[in-house]
């Protein structure tokens, strides 16, 4: 017989070999580089993300449900996102689209200064509990519509939308400190999007589009 904590202490060793075989299968081996985001993703534990059903599938080479129509990105997603916004430790970030915390917490280990905004108020209330748990303190949770920003504690040297919408917010591209940068899927049609990374420097305000990806809906004043 194993006991409970010698078996807790055993399921950790094993999940982070899972999560280091999916750095190096899904991730290296597609072009991620960004040592930070490596670092991260390889130490946070995606299965305490997703429903306890799917804790096996946690690390698979996809999105997965995360309950109220809403899903946890595929994890190369999560690592390309991240790795495009070429941050540096101690910047300021916001994200849209909190979901299950999942991409929040990448963020928080790249040691980025985190706030967060979720519209729905299930998924708001059970990520923050859940992100207490795992003792991620300094991510700063907010339940609004995020399309509108956090206008609060603006400017932020990041910005990153995790849901889909018609065109990016105009109140987030105000919110963006200069220089900053913004990445958002953007797209006509729901579920088909490509990334949007705007950039800030010097007062211009300039648009690149990178490959397609498929979110779920951004839906609020300036959303869906
Ligand atoms: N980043 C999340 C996954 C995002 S799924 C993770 O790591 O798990 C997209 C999320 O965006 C959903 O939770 C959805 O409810 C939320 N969302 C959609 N429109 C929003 C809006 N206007 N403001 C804030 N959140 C929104």
């Amino acid at each position: 017989m194993i006991g409970g904590e010698k078996r807790g202490v055993m399921v950790q060793v094993d999940k982070r070999r899972v999560r280091e075989r999916m750095v190096r299968d899904q991730l290296k081996s597609r072009g991620i580089t960004d040592k930070a985001v490596l670092r991260a993703m390889s130490t946070v534990p995606r299965h305490l993300f997703v429903q306890e059903a799917l804790q096996s599938q946690a690390y698979e080479d996809n999105p997965l449900p995360i309950g109220h129509a809403q899903t946890i990105s595929q994890p190369y997603i999560v690592a390309l996102m991240s790795q495009y916004l070429q941050a540096e430790e101690g910047m300021t970030v916001l994200e849209i689209g909190t979901g299950s915390g999942y991409q929040a917490a990448i963020l928080a280990e790249m040691g980025l200064q985190v706030y967060s905004v979720e519209r729905l108020r299930e998924l708001h209330v059970e990520t923050r509990q859940r992100l207490g748990k795992l003792k991620y303190f300094r991510i700063r949770l907010k339940l609004d519509d995020g399309t509108l920003g956090w206008p609060e504690n603006a400017p932020y040297d990041r910005i990153m939308v995790t849901a889909g919408g018609p065109k990016v917010p105009e109140p987030l591209i105000d919110q963006l400190a200069d220089p900053g940068m913004l990445i958002m899927p953007v797209g006509g049609s729901k579920r088909r999007q490509e990334l949007v990374i705007v950039e800030k420097s010097e007062g211009q305000v300039s648009r690149r589009r990178e490959g397609g990806v498929a979110f779920v809906d951004l839906v609020g004043e300036h959303g869906w």
